[in-house]
């Protein structure tokens, strides 16, 4: 029996078989447990961060606080800057006479490219915002250093200052008939359009003395389409003043000239509807209303009966 058993079933496969089973049974539960561990950690992604996910979102924050942050600072830069330029504009510029600064070119555009390397990232809007401003603010603060620069010569060299600045009235206003045209927008008697008027026209009868405002350079002289017989004075500064339309020119280009100085005479040169003096201010390359110069021989009573000359006007000319 024994032996027949053995014939069968040796002891020796018998103990593999169980060595076998215990084998397969262990694997199970290792895949068993695996699978469960495997569930269990895909459950607990979805509802809470792994360590990893966890750091990455906490970086994300503090970014976001940064850049909040720096937001916050540029936002009180550009309130410190808002009251300088209050003050530049609204006290030391009338204080000094002068017009508000304004430099061409300095707003235009920056090329796009600029920010493209910010594109595509998470935080590109904000990122790209941050340095619009950024860059904005550079702007606002060059146009103020560039001011501050302004009026500090000024302020140093007032007393030249105020005998050049064209603040005279370049004709005898007891010749004056009237302020045919105010400085700005008006629609044009000859071309029937809307075009800005760059001066003021004042009504005078042909031979009028015509007076530099301000003691300057002649850089012009001559005749040009439109101005007629024109001249151009350069202040300094940054000032210029023009007299066109005149019969006579007493003065050539390159001669100095002192305020209060005859340079010509009023004419009808050039495109006009009748004989008057077209005078332009220019700072910096733009044209400024010459109105506000006149404040070196205009008493208020003066200044509020042109204003009401300038509303009541009468006739059109170029
Ligand atoms: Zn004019």
């Amino acid at each position: 029996m024994k032996f027949r058993l053995g014939k069968y079933i040796s002891p020796g496969g018998a103990l593999w078989r169980i060595e076998r089973l215990r084998v397969y049974r262990l694997l199970r539960k290792f895949l068993i447990g695996f699978i469960i561990i495997l569930l269990l950690s895909g459950i607990y992604s979805i509802y809470f961060d792994t360590p990893k996910m966890a750091r990455l979102r906490r970086r994300n924050a503090d970014i976001e606080r940064q850049y909040r942050i720096l937001n916050d600072k540029i936002l009180a830069a550009e309130r410190t800057l808002d009251d300088m330029k209050h003050r530049d504009n609204r006290v030391y510029r009338p204080l000094l006479g002068i017009d508000t600064l304004d430099i061409a070119g300095v707003w235009n555009d920056y090329p796009e490219e600029k920010y493209a390397s910010l594109e595509g990232d998470l935080y590109s809007d904000v990122m790209i915002d941050s340095w619009r401003r950024m860059d904005h603010l550079a702007r606002r603060m060059y146009l103020a250093s560039v001011s501050l620069d302004d009026t500090q010569e000024l302020a140093e060299n007032k007393e030249l200052f105020s005998t050049v600045i064209p603040a005279l009235w370049p004709i005898d206003r007891t010749k004056l008939k009237y302020v045919s045209d105010p400085y700005g927008w008006r629609m044009h008697p000859k071309r029937g359009a809307w075009i800005f008027h760059e001066g003021i026209d004042l009504a005078a009868p042909v031979g009028t003395p015509v007076y530099a405002t301000g003691n300057a350079v002649v850089t012009e002289s001559g005749t040009a389409s439109g101005y007629g017989k024109v001249i151009t004075l350069n202040h300094g500064f940054g000032y210029r003043s023009r007299y066109a339309h005149l019969s006579k020119q007493y003065v050539e280009r390159g001669d100095s000239v002192t305020r209060g100085q005859v340079i010509g005479e009023v004419g009808a040169t050039g495109i006009v509807t009748g004989p008057h003096l077209h005078y332009e201010v220019m700072y910096m390359d733009n044209t400024v209303n010459p109105i506000n110069y006149f404040n070196k021989d205009i008493t208020s009573e003066a200044y509020i009966d042109l204003m009401q000359q300038l509303n009541e006007k009468t006739v059109e000319s170029y």
